[in-house]
């Protein structure tokens, strides 16, 4: 097999890490040091060495990660054998996993995946249900508390709070009943899968004979397990991570993990890589600076491989509009006279909410941009919708998406019917489609209403099928579908402008040509339903588009940029204020230290005198990292000085006060 990697553009540590295909392999190392590349030469190396695509598994920690990783084997070795190899998340590994063999735990094999916006109809609807109406209780907050004992093994039912316990137990009871898991049961349901079920074990053991892990300082405990069950004797598995690089133990993740992977996987071959090629000196040294104020950790400098380097900027800023403004004003004049590419630039931010600004300005310059990590195509109504309808066309007894449609468009099934069904379902401890079945039930309905349940049920019936056969385009028979229902028409008049009504006929046209798409590549319902749900949920985005990377830093994790901008230093924002009450501030560090070093050639930092909240103007702190970084490679700017603009001395005095204090 011809390979286009070669074994001299990599150091001799990474050399070896590619060399080590048999047993445990644990690559520790800092930023940029070259982990994914040397993890994606090696897989390109097992093929070379013999080793068959479909035997290797390449686990990432984001979609969009993973569709890099494979593009880039495909570009060192063969194209065909580059997309048969695995390269995927954990959760879609489990979910295939589970499609194979779900049933010996009971489930049935067309399971649904709920997401977290079924997931808060559910628990809002359960919170009303054991709590009353005046309870208080936020649902995001129980769908946390629930999450968190799932990914520690504790059963989610175990509470401090004892309503909170019943709403949990009630929860995982109505998932159950509907055939429906939510993202902590696939990996869950998978790890015992595995665990109890050894013939399937062994199907995946032999599956999957060569195991790597990309980012593995964010896994959690389960994963952990999880990868335990997957990798048999002699253990050739290889996983990679930085201490350092830590950003998810909100999310349970748990750095000690490296550490139990050596307890898990004997005498693993521990490779060390200490050279950066991403950042130039002055980047690498900033990042340095301000890592080591962690505390109990492993004590690493990175060597940088680009020498010196641009100084980096502080900027301070009047105000977030501002902010924004400079930034977007910047880009344009460095892509005008010098003719960056739009995609060299990246701006990174703590919080969602930080990016609004940022996109007006970007807007109001004509600045081509995309929003990693916004959910924006699946929040949309239209695109919830349509796919609650093919969750129910995939499988009818999932009540969350057949309840969100069964009145939408109206069809005469009205609030109080829907109410009095959902009723004799639960009494009768069947899903809500099953209960449409049933004599009894029907005959306590109008026969009006009785004939719409039927023709509803017929409908459904009917399309199921033919989707089920497999032997139309999903594409077309969608349009049929929504046709038929008169979804586009009713929402056509629902649409306030044109406008709107445009957009979303383009989200209804965007579902429809993806399934066309899933069709063509003999994708089946359930597989493109798996798609949707996997992507929906994560500080993810796959979509390829062209622009200025605007990303939270979390989801920025393992990406590379020319020139980046991290926005909102402030107290409050970066360290977020959660983390000064949780005692998480290390984690808020090592989220610094993810942006920091994103960059490759220069890196500018902002923060604002005050910013709008809920529209109302707060003064901001400067952060309390700002006084932690070696300001040997930082030069300081004023926005005022570069800009000529006025600041009233209000708004700027107190805080210039504080930050010389802070700074000296
Ligand atoms: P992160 O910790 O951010 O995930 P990483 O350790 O995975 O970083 P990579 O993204 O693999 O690092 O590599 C960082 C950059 O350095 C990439 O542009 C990569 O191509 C380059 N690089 C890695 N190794 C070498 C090498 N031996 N020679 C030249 N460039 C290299
Ligand atoms: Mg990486």
């Amino acid at each position: 097999m011809s390979t286009g990697f070669s074994l001299s553009s990599l150091n001799e540590a990474q050399r070896e890490a590619v060399n080590s295909l048999d047993g445990p392999v644990l690559i520790l190392a800092g930023a940029g040091t070259g982990k994914t590349r040397t993890v994606t030469c090696r897989i390109a190396n097992m093929l070379q060495q013999g080793v068959l695509p479909e035997n290797i598994l390449a686990v990432t920690f984001t979609n969009k990660s993973a569709v890099e990783m494979k593009e880039r084997v495909c570009g060192m070795v063969s194209k065909a054998a580059g997309e048969v190899i695995t390269v995927c998340t954990f959760h879609s590994l489990c979910v295939r996993i589970l499609r194979e063999g779900i049933e010996k735990l009971g489930y049935k094999k067309n399971f649904t995946i709920y997401s977290g916006q079924d997931q808060i109809g559910m628990i809002k609807q359960l919170i009303i249900r054991k709590g009353g109406k005046d309870i208080n209780l936020d649902a995001n907050q129980v769908i946390s508390l629930i999450s968190n004992n799932k990914n520690a093994g504790i059963p989610a039912h175990d509470q401090a709070d004892e309503l909170v316990g019943a709403i949990a137990l009630a929860y995982n009871n109505e998932l159950r009943a509907q055939n429906a898991v939510d993202f902590d049961d696939l990996l869950l349901l998978a790890e015992k899968l595995l665990r109890e079920h050894s013939d399937v074990r062994e199907v995946i053991r032999k599956k999957y004979t060569h195991v790597t892990v990309d980012e593995f300082q964010d896994t959690n405990g389960l994963q952990v397990k999880l990868l335990k069950q997957l990798v048999g004797v002699p253990y050739n598995v290889c996983v990679v991570g930085d201490d350092d690089q830590s950003i998810y133990g909100w999310r349970g993740a748990d750095v000690t993990n490296i550490l139990q992977f050596e307890r898990i996987f004997p005498d693993p071959k521990v490779i060390l890589l200490e050279v950066n090629y991403r950042s130039s000196a002055a980047v690498l040294k900033t990042a340095n600076s301000l890592i080591k104020h962690n505390l109990g950790r492993r004590e690493k400098e990175l060597k940088p491989f680009k020498p010196g380097g641009k100084p980096l900027r502080l900027i301070t800023m009047p105000g977030d509009e501002e902010e924004a403004e400079f930034i977007a004003e910047e880009m344009h004049e460095r892509n005008a006279t010098q003719k960056t590419p739009w995609e060299d630039f990246a701006i990174l931010f703590r919080t969602n909410a930080q990016s609004r600004n940022l996109e007006v300005a970007m807007r109001d310059m004509k600045i081509p941009y995309r929003v990693v990590g916004s959910q924006s195509f699946f929040d949309r109504k239209e695109v919830r919708d349509c796919i609650a309808y093919l969750q129910v066309l995939n499988s009818p007894i999932s009540d969350v998406p057949l309840l969100r449609i069964l009145n939408a468009p109206p069809r005469g099934i009205g609030q109080a019917s829907a109410l009095l069904i959902t009723e004799a379902s639960r009494e009768r401890e069947c899903s809500i489609w099953e209960a449409m079945g049933v004599e009894e039930v029907l005959s306590q309905l109008s026969t009006k209403v009785r004939n719409s349940v039927n023709a509803f049920v017929e409908l459904i019936l009917k399309y199921h099928e033919r989707f089920a056969s497999g032997e139309e385009c999903m594409g077309t028979l969608f349009h049929e579908f929504i046709e038929e229902v008169g979804y586009e028409d009713w929402m056509r008049r629902h649409c306030k402008t044109e406008n709107e009504k445009k957009q979303r006929g383009e989200g209804l046209n965007d579902l429809r040509s993806d399934l066309a798409h899933a069709t063509s590549k003999k994708r089946t319902l359930q597989k493109f339903l798996d798609h949707m749900a996997l992507q929906s949920d994560k500080d993810d985005d796959i979509e390829k588009q062209k622009g200025v990377c605007m990303i939270t830093l979390h989801a920025s994790k393992g990406l590379e940029f020319p020139l980046v901008y991290l926005v909102g230093l402030e107290n409050g924002i970066l360290p977020h204020k959660r983390s000064l009450e949780e005692g998480t501030i290390d984690e808020e560090r090592r989220l610094l230290y993810v942006g920091i070093t994103r960059a490759q050639d220069e890196f500018t930092m902002t923060y604002c005198a005050w910013r709008t909240k809920y529209g109302d103007r707060t003064s901001c702190e400067p952060s309390v990292f700002l006084k932690e970084l070696s300001f040997d490679d930082i030069i300081e700017e004023d926005y005022d000085d570069i800009m000529g603009a006025e600041a009233t001395e209000e708004e700027t005095e107190s805080f210039f006060d504080g930050l010389k204090s802070l700074l000296e």
